[in-house]
């Protein structure tokens, strides 16, 4: 089928391929020679920095997201679930599923913003009995899971389970863990006085990271801080600690600093809840294409170009960039995702128009993290700010980077009314652990769209 419009298709709804769309859509404006495709498997732009306050109940499950229509109004939008790309015919097949038709596009320009997915590392038990908090299920069931474990806990005779059921096992010490410990020891004191068994003391919510410190990333004086501030709160932070192993009852870890033969250096910790937030992988159907990759995610040159595949670039957490400065990848941040983004867009602008391109060089604007009831960490502008200086910037910053008025709204009520009144602790059972998706595919797809 002949067509006269170049497409452009971005995969992916999150940070990188929500920004990227709305940059082509401004560079584009209504050229009607450019078509702007978006795919993504929800219709929806997850805000995850405040995914940990979803878990803890602080915000309503729905004010982090912000349908894809209504940011990206001049792209066409395609639910679905890419199942893979083929660069050299240039099409992109997405999944049929049950009652819904497996569909194949047709690319001029691709985008690949496919992000990344909660990597366990291999260790299949963790995975099957591990908590996450990537998606915005995740968050609804951790939440679920804490006040069913209060639920069962306030009237349990057996003081060894009761302990069990109150330790609250956090793995990773990132932006992501440190945030969700902080958020659920939160929810945990705050709704305690309707617990009447359950003392101060029988909650621990223990933290485990293997590197020597929390928060890389921050500067060694913020992190101290952060160290400090929650232990003064009652997380207990395991560093130099890996966990070797966790059957749904027992957690056991290893610790990192000593011989390896030691037999002391391993350990056990009767925990029923583990929240694992130790690190991100790009998903398999990245892993799987055709293009390079390095540690699974897409190589790309220094304008975000894919090797071999000049008009396809990647972007976000499925990108692997290296910081000269370091000859490290960067840190995976929806900041990072959000510049690229831009980049991207541009250069397939010049590319279209005949320009220069734009190299990609990166300067984090600074870096922070909320660590608990009005206090925060960040480094801004060259400066380290602790304490409620930090928590207010947070606050600030996040609340502005939130793409849509009415969400940014709710969300500033939804602390308002935190700031009042009590936390809520009645436990919705219809959210259940997402079953592995079976994509049946219904037939082979004879047209290309
Ligand atoms: C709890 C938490 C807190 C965080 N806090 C911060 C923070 O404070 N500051 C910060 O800068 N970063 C933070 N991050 C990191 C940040 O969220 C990521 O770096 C960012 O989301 C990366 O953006 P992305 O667009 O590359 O990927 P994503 O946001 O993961 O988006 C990928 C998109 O692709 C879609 N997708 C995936 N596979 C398919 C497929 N096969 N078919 C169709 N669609 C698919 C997904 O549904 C998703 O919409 C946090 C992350 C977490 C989990």
């Amino acid at each position: 089928m002949a067509r006269d419009k170049k497409r452009i298709v971005v995969l992916g709804g999150g940070f990188a391929g929500v920004q990227c769309t709305k940059k082509l859509e401004e560079l584009f404006k209504n050229d009607s020679e450019i078509e702007i495709v978006i795919v993504s498997e929800d219709n929806f732009l997850l805000f995850t920095p405040m995914l940990p306050q979803v878990a803890s109940g602080m915000i309503e499950t729905r004010h982090i997201v912000m349908p894809i229509r209504t940011i990206t109004k001049k792209s066409i939008f395609y639910e679905g679930r890419v199942k893979n790309i083929d660069p050299y015919g240039k099409i992109v097949n997405l999944w049929g599923s049950g009652n819904k038709r497996g569909i194949s596009l047709h690319y001029d320009f691709l985008v690949v913003a496919l992000g990344s997915e909660t990597n366990f590392f291999g260790m299949s038990d963790l995975e099957k009995n591990a908590y996450q908090m990537k998606t915005l299920n995740d968050a609804v069931m951790v939440r679920n899971r804490i006040i069913d474990m209060l639920e069962q806990a306030e009237n349990e005779t057996n003081p060894i389970l009761k302990q069990s059921l109150l330790r609250f096992v956090v793995v990773g010490g990132g932006f992501a863990g440190i945030e969700t410990a902080g958020e659920i020891m939160d929810l945990l004191l705050d709704v305690r006085k309707y617990y009447p068994n359950i003392s101060r003391d029988d909650i621990k919510v223990i933290v485990l990271e293997a590197l020597p410190n929390i928060l890389p990333g921050f500067s060694d004086e913020l992190a101290k801080f952060a160290q400090e501030k929650l232990t003064e709160h009652g997380i207990d932070i395991r560093l130099q600690t890996a966990v070797t192993s966790f059957d749904g009852d027992e957690v056991m870890t290893k610790r990192l600093d000593g011989d390896k033969n030691d037999e002391s250096m391993v350990d056990s910790i009767q925990s029923k809840t583990v929240i694992w937030t130790a690190g991100v992988t790009p998903v398999n159907t990245i892993k799987r294409s055709l293009f390079k990759t390095d540690k699974g995610k897409i190589v790309v040159d220094r304008f975000l170009e894919v090797k071999d595949f000049p008009e396809v670039f990647a972007i976000g957490d499925c990108a692997s960039f290296y910081d000269p400065k370091t000859n490290r990848p960067f840190a995976p941040t929806a900041q990072l995702a959000e510049a690229q983004a831009k980049v991207a867009a541009k250069n397939l602008y010049s590319i279209i128009r005949n320009k220069e391109k734009t190299e990609f060089v990166y300067e984090s604007r600074g870096q922070m993290a909320i660590i608990g009831k009005r206090t925060g960490i960040a480094s801004f502008l060259g400066m380290n700010i602790h304490g409620i200086v930090a928590w207010f910037l947070w606050r600030n910053v996040y609340l502005s980077k939130i793409p849509t008025w009415d969400k940014r709204f709710r969300v500033f009520l939804d602390w308002a009314a935190d700031a009042i009144f009590d936390r809520d602790i009645s436990r919705l059972k219809f959210m259940r652990r997402e079953p592995e998706k079976e994509y049946k595919v219904l037939d082979e797809v004879d047209d290309v769209w």
